[in-house]
């Protein structure tokens, strides 16, 4: 039986792997089979992760974090989890492959899904003006025309942050009404930057090698249009990966329980990390923290189990007075 699993290789898994596997607790990570590296395989340049002044591309840096994980002792498996059973002392992880690894303590860092148009150009223009995060890109959009896709109060705090850097920011709504809270709509309607698309919806993003324009459908009559753009950030919600996770206590938003600052979740020895338990973040160098804060947690619970094995066996030793 393994001391650790860790589910999920975006900066939170690999990072609880880094710590975990220094603390020679031999982690197992399942990294996923198409999707190993998390976030950040789908982006070109990060700019914000503390240490590269320089930028670094986004799969570079989940390369150099597998790589010192494994550095360590942590082993990498490019499988998905299907299936857990995380009640009592041994948690059991069942594997796409059908393998079965039991441990006494889990990490779940399975993140946050962004929500995606459905589009065909959507992935392959990732990172070339297609963007689902205005914190990490906007500073990529000076001087630019762009658009914010969504309704609610994280597009709004998008476009509104979004004019710090660019010229124009057109909200595209497919309603003409707004889901935002009114204080948001106010502030995004009193700012001079930012325009109105209302009943239109995407139905394709035009470019070759970086974004052009999107084509826009009039959500009540059917008709077409054109708007050029350099970039488009959607903002239509967001789901955190937790449906393989029923046993464990769920927040209002959809995230993984934690007790205040720790890892713990609603089960002894199952720890939650980044993006998963984050609705408000959601970037990597907080989802790093947080996996180390996991792998910290975990490390404490483990030698309090070490602990109270010496105290029974102390306690079956003793000889009686
Ligand atoms: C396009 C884009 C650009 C971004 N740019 C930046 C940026 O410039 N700077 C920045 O700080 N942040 C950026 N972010 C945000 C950042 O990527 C995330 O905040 C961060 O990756 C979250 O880390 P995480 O480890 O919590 O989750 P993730 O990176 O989402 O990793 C979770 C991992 O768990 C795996 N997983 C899920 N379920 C299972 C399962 N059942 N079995 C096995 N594995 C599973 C997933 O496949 C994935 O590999 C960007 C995000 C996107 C989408």
């Amino acid at each position: 039986m393994r001391d650790v699993i860790i589910i999920g290789s975006g900066p939170a898994g690999y990072t609880a792997a880094i710590y975990a596997a220094r603390a020679e607790l031999a982690p197992l990570v399942i990294a996923s089979s198409v999707e190993a590296g998390g976030e950040l395989m789908k982006t070109t340049e990060v700019e914000n992760f503390p240490g590269f002044p320089e930028g670094v591309m986004g799969p570079d840096l989940m390369v150099k974090m597998q790589e010192q994980a494994e550095k360590f002792g942590a082993e990498v498996v490019l499988d998905d989890v299907v299936a857990v059973e995380l009640d009592g002392p041994v948690k059991r992880v069942v594997l796409g492959s059908g393998d079965t690894h039991e441990a006494r303590s889990v990490i779940v860092a399975t993140g946050s899904a962004y929500r995606h148009l459905g589009l065909t150009d959507e992935e392959r223009l990732s990172g070339h003006g297609v963007s689902w995060c205005a914190t990490c890109d906007g500073f990529f959009f000076r001087q630019k025309n762009i658009a914010v896709v969504g309704g609610g109060d994280s597009a709004m705090e998008e476009a509104t942050f979004l004019t710090r850097f660019a010229d124009k920011v057109t909200v595209i709504h497919r309603k003409d009404t707004l889901r935002a809270s009114k204080i948001m709509q106010e502030r995004a309607f009193a700012n001079e930057k930012i325009e109105f698309a209302w009943n239109k919806e995407v139905v394709a993003i035009g470019g070759t090698d970086a974004v052009t324009g999107v084509t826009l459908r009039d959500t009540v009559d059917g008709s077409e249009s054109e708007l050029a753009l350099d970039g488009l950030f959607i903002a239509i919600g967001n789901d955190p990966r937790v449906h393989l996770f029923h046993e464990l206590e769920l927040t209002s938003q959809g995230t993984i329980k934690v007790d205040g600052r720790s890892s713990k979740t609603s089960l002894p020895g199952v720890f939650a990390a980044g993006d998963v338990i984050d609705p408000t973040y959601r970037q990597a160098v907080t989802a790093a923290a947080s996996g180390t804060v996991a792998a910290l947690d975990a490390e404490h619970f483990l030698a309090s189990l070490e602990d109270e094995l010496h105290a029974s066996v102390d306690a079956v030793l003793e000889p009686a007075n």
